[in-house]
């Protein structure tokens, strides 16, 4: 004979938030000793010890003679290995910009951010890092506005972007 069970022989039991805490369900906790170390690779982590050295690092191809920043390990052009490496300026050219007036966490800013994608001087047409423009306004900010790297102290350099605090006029 089968053996026949109706929904109501196993309800089962809801919990309450309270049940945890006051120990009347079996619970464990974990607090997971997640730390890691994050690796740059081989060109970026060059690239950010040369922002710690005060320096600005592209890599030349020599198959089709660009200059790029930021660096990379391969020419995504001809596919060829990229080892020639090349201090560039640390003045450029504006290509983009954006007034900004939202923060990373969608509130509102009062006075705007100009985040900005700048062609450094000794690179290939195309190629640019993005950056924050400061001494600018609104009125005053543009596509092929001429800057100058403003470095932090040496001895505050970490080796990040951030080591640049910003680009500003010429
Ligand atoms: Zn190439």
């Amino acid at each position: 004979m089968p053996l026949r069970w109706t929904v109501n022989e196993f309800r089962g039991t809801p919990l309450r938030e309270s049940d945890i805490p006051e120990g009347r369900v079996l619970s464990v906790r974990w607090d997971p000793n997640a730390r890691y170390a994050w690796d740059a690779g081989i060109a970026i982590g060059r690239f950010l010890q040369g922002l710690k050295e005060g320096r600005i690092l592209g890599v030349h191809c020599p198959s089709c003679r660009r200059t790029v920043v930021p660096p990379r390990i391969v020419c995504e052009n001809c596919f060829r290995p990229l080892t020639q490496w090349v201090p560039l300026q640390d003045t450029g050219t504006v290509q983009t910009v954006s007034v900004c007036y939202v923060n990373w966490d969608a509130s509102r800013r009062r006075e705007p951010e100009f985040p900005a994608v700048i062609a450094l001087d000794g690179a290939s047409p195309g190629c640019g890092i993005l950056h924050i423009l400061g001494e600018v306004t609104p009125q005053t900010v543009r596509v092929g506005l001429r800057v100058r790297a403003l470095w932090k102290p040496p001895q505050e350099r970490t080796g990040a972007i951030t080591d640049i605090c910003y680009f500003r006029p010429l």
